[in-house]
């Protein structure tokens, strides 16, 4: 999930200070080089409609690959990010809620799943990773209690209300192959999925030219 609009402008920013910071010799160590930034796959890219598979065990490629995760959500700049974003159909959710000041609060969400809504709503603007420049008020359920595993695969169980309640659901939606503009109105879907496949199909040498057009915030 996308930073919310008032937030990127500073997350840039402090993405661009923290790749300064990178040069600094006393910087990373071995282990943090050695994570990759992934290309993230972007509507209309069928992948994103994929039902992600289980995981079944937490080996050395599963926690490369949250190591990915993580460094392709916080270059991004994003709060939360699905396997399948980048190309990988497993059942992992990266997530940091932590504001600017805080410091950094990775969660790690293996086979998440929702056991529980609560009747009342809550109403964010959303953005996803996957449909960037696109922001729109989802209403969902306020509070959620979802299970998943952690990283040495013990059986976890949170509930989880306000900002958290939304990215697990936005998240967990990925995993299932559902899209953010699934909880919007059909006519606000129709001219987003438009406006990503005129997109795609100027895309030219692997580079779109949507990148050097105006990015358009509010659609309908
Ligand atoms: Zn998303």
């Amino acid at each position: 999930m996308r930073e919310a609009n008032e937030e990127r402008t500073v997350g840039r920013l402090r993405q661009w200070l923290k790749g300064k910071a990178r040069i600094d010799p006393k910087g990373p160590t071995a282990y943090i080089a050695a994570m990759a930034v992934r290309d993230i796959i972007i509507l209309p890219d069928k992948r994103l409609r994929s039902k992600s598979e289980s995981v079944k065990a937490v080996d050395k490629s599963l926690r490369a690959l949250v190591n990915d995760m993580f460094e392709t959500m916080y270059a991004a700049p994003g709060i939360g990010l699905a396997a399948v974003q980048i190309g990988v159909p497993r059942r992992v959710v990266t997530m940091d809620l932590a504001k600017k000041d805080e410091p950094k609060q990775p969660q790690v969400f293996i086979n998440p799943e929702v056991t529980w809504v609560s009747d009342e709503k809550a109403t964010y603007e959303e953005g996803c990773l996957s449909i960037p420049e696109y922001y729109e008020e989802v209403t969902r359920p306020k509070a959620v209690k979802v299970k998943f595993f952690d990283l040495d695969l013990k059986p976890q169980e949170i509930e989880a209300e306000g900002l958290l309640a939304t990215c697990l659901q936005h998240e967990i939606d990925h995993t299932n192959g559902v899209l953010f503009i699934d909880h919007i109105s059909k006519l606000k879907r129709d001219m987003v999925m438009k406006k990503f496949k005129k997109a795609a199909k100027k895309t030219v040498g692997g580079k779109s030219l949507a990148e050097d057009q105006e990015p358009s915030h509010h659609i309908g």
